[in-house]
């Protein structure tokens, strides 16, 4: 954790700050390993200080790092950036896109002339975009759990279930697994709901017979996994085995063109084309992945409209769908991490299209 606050005053050398006042939650766990839900960073070539209130300063301890010079404000943390700031003339860098317009006004009241605030918003952000191998491990591990609580869901059989309670088993035994919870609302969608892309499971028993959208993730060591299979509860028909094998082989080329130096655009239009030629271009409406990490939506995007380039240990999912409505829905999504050459897969079940009870 330590490296990349260093990493950080690297990049903001060539910025116009020198110190980055870091509001955002998530960042500020990204750079010190707080997980508390008061805190702020602030990050300079001399400067490491970590500030929350009182309620966390236990939690801060244990779990701060030791680079950090730790204080406690008793109420309003922004009370304390002042002091903590070396002397003389300060650019002081913040994040225009998630500190509100009352903050600043407060920050600007409690600083003094010599203090200059530069907005300064999305550097963590793209420090984030390329993982240390620490992170690529954890979020390896977390599609791992992810894995094996599907494989058991799947062995108990979904027919004569509702998708809801499938959703909630599935949720469990990540938990069971160790995951601190899923890391977003798990989709089970049968039949003619898998159609819609965004499906809350619903009260409705799953039939033999009905194909099944499932995307689920877990949450472990802080890091997310997202992952997507569909499943049929039965044989299918050769209409919907094609819809399936037209899915995974856009997949499979979407996966195929990660590397990086690729455009996200490109990646997307890969798996897109293959689609469109098949005369369903209409039924597959979002953008092809996105990055995944402290947050299981991060930049890189893959879509039409991405301007990112893949750098190497960027992660990346590759999820195209065929959403056909009244009938069902196909996606298949696997979490990878980028290389120079391709891509390492993270998430590991088979995408032979699998029959279940
Ligand atoms: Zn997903
Ligand atoms: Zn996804």
């Amino acid at each position: 954790v330590s490296a990349r606050a260093e990493r950080l005053v690297a990049r903001l050398a060539d910025a116009e700050a020198d110190v980055l006042l870091v509001s955002d939650l998530v960042n500020v766990r990204y750079l010190t390993g707080y997980t508390g839900s008061s805190g702020l960073a602030l990050v300079g070539p001399h400067t490491r200080t970590f500030i929350t209130d009182f309620r966390y300063v236990e939690q801060a301890a244990e779990e701060v790092d030791p680079s950090f010079d730790r204080r406690t404000a008793s109420q309003d943390l922004l009370e304390l950036v002042g002091e903590a700031l070396p002397s003389g003339p300060v650019r002081l860098g913040f994040d225009d896109a998630h500190v509100s317009v009352r903050a600043h006004a407060r920050l600007r009241e409690l600083l003094d002339d010599r203090v200059e605030l530069v907005p300064l918003g999305g550097r963590v952000e793209q420090q984030r975009l390329v993982k240390d191998r620490e992170e690529i491990d954890r979020i390896a591990g977390a599609c791992a759990l992810a894995d094996e609580a599907l494989e058991q869901v799947l062995s108990e059989g979904l027919a004569g279930r509702s998708e809801r309670e499938v959703a909630v088993s599935l949720e469990l035994a990540m938990r069971e697994r160790g995951a601190r919870s899923p890391s977003f609302d798990s989709i089970v969608a049968a039949g003619p709901h898998g159609a819609l892309p965004h499906a809350q499971p619903r009260d409705v028993v799953i039939t033999p017979g009905q194909v099944v959208v499932i995307d689920w993730g877990a949450e472990l060591d802080g890091y997310c996994s997202d992952c997507t299979r569909t499943v049929a509860t039965g044989t299918v028909d050769d209409h919907t085995r094609e819809i399936y094998e037209l899915v995974r082989a856009a997949q499979l080329a979407g996966l195929e063109a990660v590397r990086a130096g690729q455009g996200g655009r490109e990646v997307d239009a890969i798996a897109r084309a293959m689609i469109e030629d098949a005369g369903h271009g209409e039924h597959f409406g979002h953008g092809l992945g996105h990055g995944v990490g402290l947050e299981v939506h991060e930049a890189p995007r893959l879509s039409k409209r991405s301007e990112d380039e893949l750098q190497a240990d960027s992660t990346v999912t590759v999820e195209p769908g065929v959403y056909l409505p009244g009938e069902f829905g196909v996606r298949i999504e696997d979490l990878v991490a980028v290389t120079e050459a391709g891509c390492e897969i993270l998430t590991g079940m088979s995408k032979d299209l699998r029959v279940v009870r």
